[in-house]
């Protein structure tokens, strides 16, 4: 019987949807998870699920998929899976001793003292499988392809890019003809269904070199591993978003990326500039016509700083006995992010 039902995972306040079914696996769904909240790591997601009242925590593939099949069975819609962080005690030496015994993931400093991996460690596996999915659109896919390349060391460029296919190769293609090659599509219009299509991928050219100082980037990429921090902290210096690549991610990052990823999570969260002074002009536009006899007034203050300037918008009206009262008013000010 194959089937997926739709587990609705919740991490504070914000949540993300994805299909689950018999071939659903824990790992598969921590990359998701890590994807959109940067903040999590593998190894720290405690997964659980709320049933008679009584918390039930999701360790394994095969309780992930009985989950799933008592959903389907039950005919439900959906089902919430709560996401927690563990307990950074839990992962402690020990903890870590045996994960460190089961896989290469942990490393050893020059003190010789364990250390926890890089957020990143599970970039090398982004691109698994043909048939994966990326529900970003060609933008997540992209972001995948940049971080697979940044983790393992190997260089790849885009001889397709665009909002409906996005091919990658080898970047030592022409010189070595490595046929690591990578091709993801949705079709027109459904970019929900961004799937890898054909994916080779072994690489004839030699070993990678993970290039710590000039890291291949994006400004979509910094934007997307750097949201939830613009969201806790509007003004975050560029400097911090580069202190954050380098203990999260090992890297260094280009000041110039910091501050033009930093711009592009402010656009994402709070809008366009051009958007929001548009809708300000439609909002006095609109008081006036609603209100015929009030005086609604915009006005912008030249000595601020920021493409629109500063905004004053007030507005007085009319009560029922011809007198003034004051409606609203309100400042607005686009500061200069950085
Ligand atoms: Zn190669």
């Amino acid at each position: 019987m194959d089937f997926t039902v739709l587990a609705v995972f919740t991490f504070e306040r914000e949540f993300v949807s994805v299909r689950v079914g018999l071939e659903s696996t824990i790992a598969e769904v921590n990359k998701v998870l890590c994807e959109k909240w940067t903040s999590l790591s593998p190894l720290s997601i405690e997964l659980s699920f709320v049933r008679d009242g009584m918390k039930n925590l999701i360790q394994s593939d095969a309780e992930l998929q009985s989950l799933a099949a008592y959903v389907f069975a039950k005919k439900l819609q959906t089902v919430d899976i709560c996401v927690g962080v563990v307990n950074s005690s839990v992962c402690n030496a020990i903890v870590v001793s045996e994960v460190c015994n089961s896989s290469s993931s942990c490393v050893q400093d020059e003190d010789g003292e364990v250390r926890q991996p890089l957020k990143s460690s599970y970039w090398a596996s982004l691109l698994s499988s043909v048939n994966q999915t990326f529900s970003g659109g060609a933008e997540q896919f992209r972001a995948a392809v940049l971080k697979y390349s940044i983790e393992t060391g190997f260089k790849v460029k885009m001889t397709k890019n665009d909002k409906v296919r996005v091919t990658a190769v080898c970047g030592l293609k022409d010189e070595t003809g490595c046929k690591w090659r990578v091709h993801a599509s949705c079709p027109p219009r459904l970019p929900s269904l961004f799937r890898i299509k054909r994916l080779n991928s072994v690489h004839s050219c030699g070993s990678g070199f993970r290039d710590m100082k000039h890291p291949p980037m994006s400004k979509k990429l910094v934007k997307s591993l750097i949201l939830n921090k613009v969201r806790e902290k509007p003004l975050i210096k560029p400097k911090e978003i580069v202190d954050i690549f380098k203990s999260d991610f090992g890297v260094t990052l280009n000041y110039y990326f910091a501050r033009a990823g930093k711009e592009l999570a402010l656009k994402h969260i709070y809008g366009d500039d051009v958007l929001s002074y548009s809708n300000l002009r439609w909002f006095v536009d609109s008081v006036r016509r609603t209100n015929p006899g009030s005086n609604v007034v915009l006005e912008v203050d030249p000595g601020t700083q920021g493409k629109f300037k500063g905004c004053l918008l007030a507005a007085t009206g009319k009560n029922g006995n011809e007198g003034r009262l004051g409606m609203f008013y309100l400042v607005g000010h686009v500061p200069r992010h950085g």
